[in-house]
């Protein structure tokens, strides 16, 4: 292979033993763009078949995933280095997702005949309807390569739109391999793949018409001024660093278990892990000897389709390295580490972590570490919890744990977070009805959320339909005229001045 042509080839490790998994295309800007122009062209007719059609395509889809989940799962595997136990969920999520939007999509995208603001406007009938954005560009990040992209292109196909996706450098692999699932079942060439790195982003935004964006806020950030410039709508998934509260009438051992799930799955590498626990005083040494005994426990490796460990590997070395300098820096301002505390050595495999005795000086506590740490806070009350949790430019979401349900809920009510789980981790992710969006630098607009998460992808289109016969002319058409005018601005003072200034001068009113 020349020099050039290595150059446009991005190679896939498998980051558990560094092996080559795959390459695929590093796409230019002008690549995109003849994806962008042949998905517009068939685009017209995907809006045109209307929802029913489209879920008819989606459940093949479906099919060919449940057909196909084995050698998916494999895919992922082999792309990020997770445990098959990690991995396995992605096939059935997006089975169940799409069955949500398939079945749900017409009702909510049903024209809407809303009643008109007065009784001037009964001449007309008033519609509201549902156009999706022609092109929808949806760029999504490594942690979970088949399920960020059916997270979003799944309601954005429901709703109409084509879709032209641009997953991670890292994990391409299993975006492609949805592409060939869709071209495989026959499907209309109206979701597509372009594979590449940052500038291949930066293509597919300025070519499409909605950017649904799942990242880190940095990039984030560079997305919105990119999509400010050309006023295209986007909606921004961003990084986070989710507290959770411990109080002290909590279940321990169940707040131990949730919290050890809620930071370690998928190696801490969720946007939704729980990043930093903040513990009630009487209970914080009970909390942390339950936690550590738990974490210990976990085993770690890289299993293909084993099932033996519990926590994978990171997805890169950078990734790895963001973990260690976390809780070296923690350590030298005097953190302790209860159990783990260090790379394998192995691949980018980090040891699932515990840390003490951190506070909000600390990287661990104020930075997002996206990896297998758990950092615990001891707070005197709930009101230091709650005012820490909310010591963080990041917003997006947070537990809460509690044996009084009506106390959980009220502290939820008071974190600055898109969504807070009580007595649990993970629970709004897979609430489709729910909205899934973050507060601050976590975000823009949300995922889901029932009918908003598939009318997002949509323009509202207003359109005005005679009631009555037509008068060859309205009343404040040309020539104008004072008489005329004097009528309609009368009655609208009548229908909507109060008291006496509804009536006309020569009638006592007053103006
Ligand atoms: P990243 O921001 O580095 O990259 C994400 C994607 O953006 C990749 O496909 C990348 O190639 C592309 N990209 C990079 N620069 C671009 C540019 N200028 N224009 C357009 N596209 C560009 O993020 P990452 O490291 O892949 O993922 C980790 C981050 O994702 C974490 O911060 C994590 O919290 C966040 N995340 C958020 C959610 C959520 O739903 N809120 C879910 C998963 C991950």
């Amino acid at each position: 292979m020349s020099t050039a042509e290595q150059q446009v080839e991005i190679e896939v490790r498998n980051p558990a033993d560094g092996s080559v998994t795959g390459r695929v295309p590093d796409e230019s800007s002008a690549s995109v763009a003849a994806t962008v122009r042949e998905l517009r062209l068939f685009q017209p007719e995907w809006e045109a078949i209307g929802p029913d059609k489209r879920a008819e395509w989606l459940f093949r889809l479906q099919d060919w995933l449940i057909d196909n989940s084995d050698e998916l799962t494999d895919v992922v595997q082999s792309e990020t280095g997770k445990t098959r136990y990690d991995a396995e969920i992605e096939v059935p999520a997006a089975v169940n997702l799409i069955k949500y939007w398939a079945r749900n999509a017409a009702k909510f995208l049903l024209d809407e005949h809303p009643a008109p603001h007065s009784p001037l406007g009964r001449t007309k009938r008033l519609v509201k309807t549902y156009r999706p954005h022609p092109v929808v560009g949806i760029i999504t990040p490594w942690n979970f390569p088949l399920l960020n992209v059916c997270f979003d292109a799944l309601p954005a196909l429901m709703a109409g739109a084509a879709v032209l996706v641009k997953p991670s450098e890292v994990t391409p692999l299993s975006a492609v391999a949805l592409a060939r699932g869709w071209a495989e079942i026959g499907a209309p060439p109206i979701f597509a793949v372009s594979t590449g790195r940052g500038d291949t982003g930066r293509a597919v935004v300025e070519a499409v018409d909605y950017v649904q964006f799942t990242g880190s806020t940095k990039t984030g950030k560079a997305i919105a001024a990119a999509c400010g410039a050309t006023l295209t709508p986007y909606s921004l998934e961003l990084g986070g660093k989710d507290p959770a509260i411990v109080l002290a009438d909590a279940d321990i051992e169940r707040a131990a278990a949730g919290i050890a799930y809620g930071g370690l799955f998928n190696s801490g590498q969720v946007c939704i892990s729980i990043e930093r626990v903040y513990v009630e005083a009487p209970v914080y040494d009970e909390f942390v000897t339950s936690l550590t005994e738990q974490v210990r426990k976990l085993r770690q490796g890289h299993d293909g389709r084993g099932f033996a460990f519990d926590i994978g590997a990171m997805a890169t070395e950078a990734q790895r390295d963001i973990v260690a300098r976390h809780v070296e820096q923690a350590v030298a301002a005097g953190a302790r580490i209860t159990t783990g505390g260090k790379a394998t050595g192995v691949g980018t495999f980090f040891e699932p972590t515990v840390l003490v005795d951190v506070d909000h000086s600390m990287a661990c506590i104020s930075e997002e570490t996206f990896g297998p740490t758990i950092p615990v806070l001891k707070v005197a009350d709930e009101d230091e919890a709650v005012r820490l949790a909310n010591d963080s430019v990041y917003g997006l979401s947070a537990t809460v744990w509690t044996r009084d349900r009506k106390r959980g809920e009220r502290v939820a009510r008071r974190l600055e977070a898109g969504a807070v789980n009580v007595n649990d981790a993970f629970a709004n992710l897979f609430s489709f009805a729910l909205p899934m969006g973050g507060w601050k630098d976590s975000g823009i607009g949300a995922r889901w959320g029932g009918a908003a998460g598939i009318r997002k992808y949509c323009r509202q289109q207003a359109i005005t339909v005679p009631r009555v016969p037509a008068m060859k002319r309205e009343l404040m058409w040309y020539p104008a005229s004072r008489g005329r005018l004097r009528v309609v601005a009368g009655l609208m003072r009548a229908l909507d001045g109060r008291g006496r200034r509804k009536l006309p001068k020569f009638l006592g009113g007053k103006r």
